[in-house]
């Protein structure tokens, strides 16, 4: 063919390719002018162009292919409803020269294409792997017949196979246009060979899927089966455990309950609807459970409190040693609560390190009561749908914490322990503090709805204690409507009586044995030996390993006395030295006081100095908290260099370097603003300070010393660490009443409410 003018058809959505045919119908005055062209002056040839994107309605040239195909239009037939519908055949691929446009009809200049010239050995390997995949494809395949095999079997023209082939390959329009401008036909047979094996893959994952799903379908028949048949079996021995028997037997329990009426009535819903629902369902084992659940909370079981005052203490003495403050607390709220009964009293909060003995007193209060207990805890709970419960429409849905607890406690005045209230987190899936306070708030608990029962339940007879270890960082909602109780780390003489007067026996009495004898000193040894704590849960645990030990390798009816002596052959070497507190034997060395949560604890402050510029550089784990400490006492320092006696110069050269070992809280940082002063000043002064001097304080720039926190367990950890003298804010004084007396007995307790007070004590009377 010779370079030839031709009208153009644009094609949208359907291709010719060569040795092929198309039927197509048509309406549009424009197309329809086309066909008439190529009838009368082309002797019906015209020229297919295929729009890349087929919702162009008027191409610009640029656009259009540079390929297209060359057709015949074999049969033309008007139908009576205005439809032109047309056979034609596509003859070959042109080269499209250049488009043009003549009185709105566009046409192009095309010629033949370029011929290839192929290796033949070549060609037939490729035909070779091109019949292999077909075949291949056509075994698994459902969207391909062997008839195109037929189609094929004789061809030899690499041309008219690929063609033949590609018109039978599922592939969508896109994937189709770009075999028109593939000329070159071993590219062509090349990317068939691609798309084919493409095919094969995807065809054999339809079809992995597809048994996997018949599988399921065929196990979920025969489980079906089977169970229909066991229930028919069951139903002919007579063990008539069939729905209409399970519905008999729940009816009759919901009699004998006494349930609330909204309750029967709800109850009376799903057990139609239970009576309804196929066995088969899964909504049947939903609704059973749902069921269940309504029948066993304790809408309306109550406990009879012991009203006794007297007695209720006496039951807190019996089960806790000490703990004075917080009993006597605990007992006005109970008195104060009988009387009132007012629906805004707070909510009982203990607070204290970990084994003060939080959880054992809330439980006590309960036994003392006469009232069920339960516990959950709250730590880490980001999820307010683990407090509230989860929608039934939620797959493997459950009531909340709060609800599951009441079925557990049987009745509806429970004492309700929630642990960790200060571990509570924040984040996208809600706020469990704000759903915490759904649950206290005596205003709204009396209708507390959990999302998975739905109907309301009154928790406004339940006694809730809540404890946490820390206060700073109990959410600001919940904190105040909380009466805080503090419980304080143990001194050495409390925690002796705990382990004698309760842990020993308590444990004695689970071992149904009695006679093992602790001394005195071998529980101080225990203690300072073997436990590194503020309660007393370590102390329990090790006491328990002697007695296991003892009761396993001697005879039992001999009487056996612990000395201190005996630990070690039961506990093994000892773990911590009792006596943490190096000599200092260096100057700029100082003990500060920190408080942790987990108890008391020396803080050693240290610091050095070398000729420089006047950095500061810090170590120690309280990073940038303890830098404002440092620069207000360097800064006093500073101001009052005569009155210490130090050369002010020697600021102007030198480095100094701190470090704070054992710090944990940022409130340390202000507090050993009086040990970071002495350390100074000690270096400068070149004055070792006893590592038997404790003390802590804030400092402020003019030496002022302010009050700072956590006094009891800082003054128990001086006693135990072999301080004898410790320095404490003035304004602390007034708590002086509150610290234990061994410990005040233990210790010289200096109260300052300047520097310099410190200053004549350590540096001017040596
Ligand atoms: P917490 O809840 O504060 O972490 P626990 O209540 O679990 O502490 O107490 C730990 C152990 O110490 C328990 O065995 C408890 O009985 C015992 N215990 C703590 N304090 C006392 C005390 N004052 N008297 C008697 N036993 C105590």
């Amino acid at each position: 063919m010779v370079e030839t003018n031709l009208p153009i058809l644009y094609l949208r959505e359907v291709i010719l390719l060569p040795y092929n045919e198309i039927r197509l119908e048509f309406t549009n005055a424009s197309d329809l002018k086309i066909l008439s062209i190529s009838e009368k002056v082309y002797d019906n040839h015209i020229l297919l162009i295929n729009l890349a994107d087929p919702l162009e309605e008027s191409p610009s040239f640029k656009e259009l292919p540079r390929i297209g195909i060359l057709g015949k239009i074999k049969t033309k037939i008007e139908l009576s409803n205005g439809i032109t519908r047309v056979v034609i055949s596509g003859i070959d691929r042109v080269e499209i020269l250049s488009y043009v446009e003549t009185n709105d009809i566009t046409s192009a200049f095309v010629a033949p294409v370029k011929e290839y010239d192929y290796d033949e050995v070549e060609a037939s390997a490729l035909k070779r792997i091109l019949y292999r995949k077909l075949n291949e494809y056509i075994s698994i395949s459902p969207y391909m017949s062997n008839s195109v095999i037929g189609r094929i079997t004789d061809v030899k023209d690499l041309n008219k196979l690929a063609d033949i082939i590609i018109s039978e390959l599922p592939l969508d329009y896109q994937n189709t246009i770009k075999y028109i401008v593939i000329t070159n036909p071993m590219y062509r047979i090349k990317t068939i060979i691609e798309d084919l094996t493409k095919e094969i893959e995807t065809v054999k994952l339809e079809n992995k899927i597809e048994d996997n799903l018949k599988v399921k379908l065929e196990e979920e028949q025969k489980e079906y089966m089977l169970k229909e048949k066991i229930r028919l079996i069951r139903e002919e021995l007579g063990e008539t455990d069939s729905k209409e028997e399970d519905i008999r037997k729940l009816r009759e329990k919901m009699d004998l309950l006494a349930l609330p009426k909204n309750i029967v009535k709800r109850l009376n819903e799903e057990i139609e609807r239970y009576s309804f629902t196929s066995p088969s369902s899964p909504e049947t084992t939903t609704i059973r459970t749902y069921i269940d659940w309504l029948m066993t909370l304790p809408w309306n079981v109550t406990t009879t409190d012991n009203r006794d005052v007297k007695k209720i203490e006496e039951v807190l003495d019996a089960s806790h040693f000490g703990l004075n403050n917080a009993k006597k607390r605990i007992i006005e709220y109970i008195a104060v609560k009988k009387k009132t009964s007012s629906a805004s009293s707070p909510i009982i909060c203990l607070i204290g390190p970990p084994g003060v003995g939080k959880t054992s007193l809330a439980s006590s209060i309960a036994t003392a009561l006469g009232r069920e207990f339960v516990k959950i805890s709250v730590g880490g709970i980001n999820d307010e749908a683990e407090i509230l419960g989860h929608r039934r429409t939620y797959i493997g849905a459950a009531p909340g914490k709060i609800i599951r607890q009441m079925k557990k406690a049987r009745t509806n005045n429970p004492v309700f322990l929630i642990d960790e209230v200060d571990k509570l987190t924040k984040d996208y899936k809600g706020d469990p503090a704000s759903a915490l306070l759904e649950v206290l708030d005596r205003e709204q608990n009396s209708r507390f709805c959990d999302n998975y029962i739905e109907e309301e339940f009154d928790l406004s007879k339940v006694l809730f204690v809540l404890t946490a270890n820390n206060i700073s960082t109990i959410p600001e909602p919940l904190l105040d409507r909380l009466e805080i109780i503090e419980l304080s780390s143990y001194t050495i003489y409390e925690k002796i009586n705990i382990a004698k007067y309760h842990l020993i026996p308590k444990l004695l009495e689970d071992y149904k044995v009695k006679n093992i004898k602790f001394t005195d000193l071998a529980i101080e040894k225990i203690i300072t030996c073997y436990t590194k704590e503020a309660g007393a849960r370590e102390l329990y645990r090790q006491i328990d390993a002697i007695i296991r030990k003892v009761i396993i390798s001697s005879n039992r009816k001999n009487s056996i006395t612990i000395e201190a002596s005996d630990i070690e052959g039961y506990l093994g070497m000892t773990k911590y030295v009792s006596n943490t507190n190096d000599e200092n034997n260096k100057t700029g060395i100082v003990n500060g006081l920190a408080y942790t949560p987990y108890g008391g604890t020396l803080l050693k402050v240290t610091c050095t100095t070398y000729p420089g510029k006047g950095i500061i550089t810090l170590t120690g784990t309280l990073g940038e908290v303890i830098k404002e400490s440092i620069y207000i006492a360097l800064s006093y320092i500073k101001t009052n260099s005569v009155l210490f006696g130090i050369d002010y110069e020697l600021f102007k050269e030198a480095d100094f370097h701190f470090h704070i070992e054992e710090a944990s809280s940022p409130k340390d940082g202000p507090s050993a603003g009086v040990a970071i002063v002495t350390s100074i000043l000690s270096l400068l002064k070149n004055k070792i300070i006893s590592n038997k001097i404790s003390m802590t304080g804030e400092i402020t720039l003019r030496g002022k010393i302010l009050p700072v926190g956590g006094l009891k367990e800082k003054l128990i950890a001086a006693s135990t660490n072999g301080i004898d003298t410790v320095y404490l804010p003035l304004e602390c004084s007034r708590e002086l009443h509150s610290f234990p007396s061994e410990v005040k007995d233990r210790l010289n307790i200096i109260f300052v409410e300047d520097y310099e007070d410190i200053y004549r004590n350590i540096f001017k009377n040596s």
